[in-house]
């Protein structure tokens, strides 16, 4: 037990797929309403992206499943699904805890077949998300890149990961390490209806900020730009100009795809909250789960642009391996993998 509050509600034995054993524990608060935890044991830590994956790296851990961050547009979505639930409201309110992976994580790092590849985290889901201030899974984490000189990577919306950011000043003295912050907007409007449970944009950025100045090299993931929604020429420079005042060491963007049960959960979404929107995504969606060349070729030159603009300042490169998924009639449709789990 390691919530104060925390009630044991039912413990089902492989109640889900690929884990061993599940306590369900619920937790009175307020951000933790109607929502359960799922505390398995995983039999590994790291996983294998993928050969035909062209994802900028080859090995990743995910602490967690589900996120309670809730953004209506998250590519992670259907990863619920092979759990047995939705990608609605099951993938924010039904979170899986990985309750033993620092542990699993020394074990496999240990093996003399490891050849210390770079680990990236939060590829799937938020590896900071609220819930992890009481599981506290990433300082072990990070202990273990640490004390096996293991470069890694973080992607976060969250400002949490300052908590760690002396074992992550401790694994730059020994070994590569990088972080970004995903920031899609800092309008608060698209904010809060698009992300409702994630930490104010402002933060992010001073996060950005504080992970650079402490020489944590931190870049930026502007993802998704959502077509009338915040990719608006005056929303992407606010954020450019936010992004190089942090002093953000890469800027990433990346248009909305809409993927298997996405396109649902986000379509109801913008029913409700953009209506007057719904039929232009209907057009730019009609061919698939990607915006066709033409719209991601604006969106790749609306960020070239503003990085040009002399009066932004920024001296940022892209971000290492984000590329803009486009699907063509007919294609393999090979450059969709990169994106395969980005946030
Ligand atoms: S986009 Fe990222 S932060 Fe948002 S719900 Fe998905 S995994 Fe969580």
């Amino acid at each position: 037990m390691r919530w104060d509050n925390l009630k044991l509600e039912a413990e089902a034995e492989s109640r889900l797929p690929g884990y061993r054993e599940a306590v369900i524990r619920t937790f009175d608060a307020p951000e933790a309403l109607d929502t359960r935890f799922y505390e398995v044991y995983a039999k590994s830590a790291i996983n294998k992206v993928p050969a035909a994956s062209r994802m900028p790296f080859r090995y990743t851990i995910n602490p967690y499943r589900g996120c309670t961050h809730s953004c209506k547009f998250c590519f992670a979505r259907p990863t619920h699904v092979y759990l047995g639930w939705n990608a609605g409201r099951d993938f924010e309110r039904e979170i899986v805890v990985k309750v033993n992976v620092p542990e699993v994580l020394r074990a496999e790092l240990r093996k003399p077949s490891w050849k210390r590849e770079h680990i990236a985290m939060g590829t799937n889901t938020d590896p900071y998300q609220w819930c992890e201030s009481k599981y506290r899974l990433m300082p072990g984490i990070w202990e273990a890149m640490r004390d096996f000189r293991n470069p890694c990577s973080v992607l976060t919306k969250s400002p949490l990961l300052l908590r760690d950011l002396e074992l992550m000043k401790e694994i730059a003295a020994v070994t590569d390490i990088h972080a970004n912050l995903s920031i899609p907007t800092l309008d608060e409007k698209p904010w809060r209806a698009s992300e409702p449970h994630t930490p104010h944009p402002r933060k992010r950025i001073e996060a950005v900020a504080e992970l650079n100045r402490a020489g944590i090299p931190t870049g930026v993931l502007i993802a998704p730009l959502m077509p009338g929604i915040n990719d608006s020429p005056k929303q992407v420079e606010a954020i450019l100009q936010a992004c190089a005042d942090a002093g953000a060491t890469s800027i990433g963007g990346i248009a909305l795809h809409l993927r298997g049960e996405v396109r649902q959960v986000f379509m109801d979404w913008l029913r409700s909250y953009r209506p007057d929107l719904v039929e232009r995504y209907e057009e730019l969606y009609a061919r698939g789960a990607y915006v066709s060349r033409e719209e991601s070729d604006r969106i790749q030159r609306l960020l070239r642009s503003a990085k040009r603009d002399p009066e932004t300042r920024l001296g940022v490169r892209s971000m290492r391996g984000v590329c803009e998924p486009t699907e063509k009639p007919g294609s393999s449709g090979a450059r969709r993998v990169v994106q395969e789990s980005l946030f």
